[in-house]
């Protein structure tokens, strides 16, 4: 789930894992898992840790679909009309919208 912490003048955004409710910090080491319908279905996601958030969550949903959650960002990002230098440049003003606290 992507949640939203606010406090002390800071926002903060992260994704949480749906099985332990951490925060995914790694995106190499998190996934992307929805239910397999039948063609033409549109259907929530579930993000999830690999390992033993995703075993957990596995012995439900043995056959669905995932994806890791690098390329799940990349290509949500790329379906919302970002490209490298889109990112670059957003990242860069992050960096320093971070420092002002
Ligand atoms: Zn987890």
């Amino acid at each position: 789930m992507i949640e939203m912490t606010t406090g002390k003048g800071l926002s903060i955004v992260r994704l949480a894992c749906d099985v332990c409710h951490e925060p995914i910090t790694d995106v190499g080491m998190a996934m992307v898992r929805w239910r397999r319908e039948t063609e033409d279905y549109t259907t929530d996601l579930v993000y999830c840790h690999k390992g033993k958030c995703d075993k957990t969550l596995n012995r439900q949903h043995e056959d669905d679909p995932w994806w890791e959650l690098r390329h799940f960002l990349a290509r949500l990002v790329f379906n919302c009309g970002m490209r490298c230098e889109d990112i670059i440049r957003a990242m860069d003003d992050v960096e320093e919208l971070q420092k002002l606290g």
